[in-house]
């Protein structure tokens, strides 16, 4: 049954996005699309004209948030727009999403971006799944729009060719699909032009960039040649596979001004056994003198993780090595996850031993640790002066946020810092989770230079 009330045009829209930075960026070109159709964004998802679900199912719990979702809009009261359904779990599941929630006028994966016009349409007639192919080329030149006009995010590639026996984005973004080298640096150009003074590069490992490539660049050199174009004030990247980060990365970020010291890591387990059976393609000793060396060739380096707890077959011995070696590397920050079997993986065939309640037991007492480490490494900045560039409004009224050089929260005083611009500051204080900061000096304000796009 599909709802009798839909409105039959569309003026506004609405987003939601789950997951990872790459579907953040998605969502830019999502935005970017719907902004051209002459639709206007509204912060309200319930009066959204078309409400748009990017979703994620790198773990059951984001799948989870998006059925909770769309259950929920069951039971909305009053006229509801036409709902769509785009990113992994629109790939993974396809039809079926249709036929589970009458709701959804709209699934689509991400390479039917370019017929979003015509989807809509048609979609505003008959319920409608599209999940066909396209070039990757062509979605990353589709307009965007970006929520900061400072920084934008930009992919080096799409993909990912590694098989970590966990993992469910190969099979939904499929193998590594590099980006010519000339295609990257002309789109940064064409954002440094805009007034964009810091780029974030993606990639799901992107230090193997290029591998498939003709022309062989590495992604040091692509490094180098982003952070050389003029207005281009900070660089950072992620995520980078501990197996493939090469030594000359490390040189380059020491060397070269905009590059950030800054670097995320995802090392997952600290044992060697569960670090095998995951297919990671190093052990804990590999990890160890990797994150040291790069804290040697890059001073001030901040270090970032991802780590899963209860992996099959993960024992108390495991989970041990991994708190070993979380004490050892002292992470600045870490992003903690319980195993969740994804259907497709080479570990939905191994069982999954570990009971709920004894990852949860591992999850916090990692997090325990973890969050006595963070906190330390907030303590340390007490004093120093930051670059930091304003991303939002802070949780409390006068307050904006943004990141140092090393990815670092600050919390700012609004009236010191307009929102999108680039400031010196004094760390005050060390919080939990992030830095209070007074400002000395506004170096950049975005909106205000006319670098505002549309
Ligand atoms: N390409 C990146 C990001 C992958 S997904 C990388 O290689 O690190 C982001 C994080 O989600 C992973 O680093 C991993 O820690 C976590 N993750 C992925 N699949 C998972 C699963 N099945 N269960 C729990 N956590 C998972
Ligand atoms: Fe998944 Fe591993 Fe690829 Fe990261 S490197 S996306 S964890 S398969």
């Amino acid at each position: 049954m599909m709802s009798a009330s839909r409105r039959t045009s569309i003026r506004s829209y609405h987003i939601r996005t789950f997951g990872c930075q790459m579907n953040v960026h998605d969502s830019e070109h999502v935005a970017g699309l719907c902004e051209q159709m002459g639709y206007e964004w509204t912060g309200s998802a319930d009066e959204a004209d078309l409400l748009i679900f990017n979703t994620c199912c790198v773990r059951q719990g984001a799948e989870d948030r998006l059925w909770g979702n769309l259950a929920s809009l069951a039971h909305a009261e009053g006229a509801r727009g036409l709902v769509a359904v785009c990113g992994c779990v629109a790939e993974s599941r396809g039809v079926e999403i249709l036929a589970r929630f009458p709701e959804v006028g709209l699934v689509f994966g991400m390479e039917a971006l370019g017929r979003l016009p015509q989807l809509i349409e048609r979609s505003l007639v008959a319920r409608v799944c599209d999940t066909g192919e396209v070039e990757e080329a062509e979605i990353d030149a589709l307009p965007a729009r970006r929520e900061n006009t400072l920084r934008a995010r930009v992919p080096v590639s799409h993909g990912c060719d590694n098989n970590c026996a966990y993992c469910v984005v190969p099979l939904v973004r499929g193998g590594e699909r590099s980006r010519p080298a000339s295609d990257i640096v002309e789109e940064v150009g064409a954002l440094a032009r805009a007034g964009v003074v810091e780029i974030e590069l993606l990639g799901q490992n992107v230090n193997s960039y290029g591998g498939d490539l003709d022309e062989k660049v590495s992604f040091a050199e692509i490094l180098g040649r982003v952070a050389g174009v003029p207005g281009i004030r900070r660089v950072k990247f992620e995520t980078s596979h501990p197996r493939d980060l090469g030594r000359e990365v490390l040189v380059a970020m020491s060397e070269c001004g905009p590059l950030c010291e800054y670097l995320h890591l995802p090392v997952q387990s600290g044992s060697d056994r569960v670090l095998k059976a995951m297919n990671r393609g190093y052990d804990a000793g590999y990890y160890k003198e990797t994150a040291a060396l790069a804290r040697q060739i890059v001073p001030g380096i901040k270090i970032t993780t991802d780590i899963i707890v209860g992996f099959p077959g993960e024992d108390r011995e495991d989970f041990e090595r991994t708190l070993d070696l979380v004490r050892t590397v002292e992470f600045d920050a870490a992003y903690m996850f319980m195993y969740s079997p994804r259907e497709g993986t080479p570990a939905w065939l191994l069982e999954d031993d570990v009971p709920v309640a004894e990852k949860k037991r591992r999850l916090a007492e990692l997090s325990r640790l973890q969050g006595k480490i963070t906190v330390n490494s907030l303590e340390k900045m007490s004093g120093a002066r930051v670059e930091v560039l304003v991303e939002g409004l802070g949780r409390d009224p006068g307050q904006v946020v943004g990141r140092t050089r090393g990815n670092q929260v600050v919390v700012l005083d609004g009236s010191e810092a307009p929102l999108e611009s680039l400031v010196t500051a004094r760390v005050v204080s060390a919080g939990r989770h992030s830095l209070k900061g007074r400002v000395y000096e506004v170096l950049l304000e975005g909106g205000r230079q006319g670098t505002r796009r549309e």
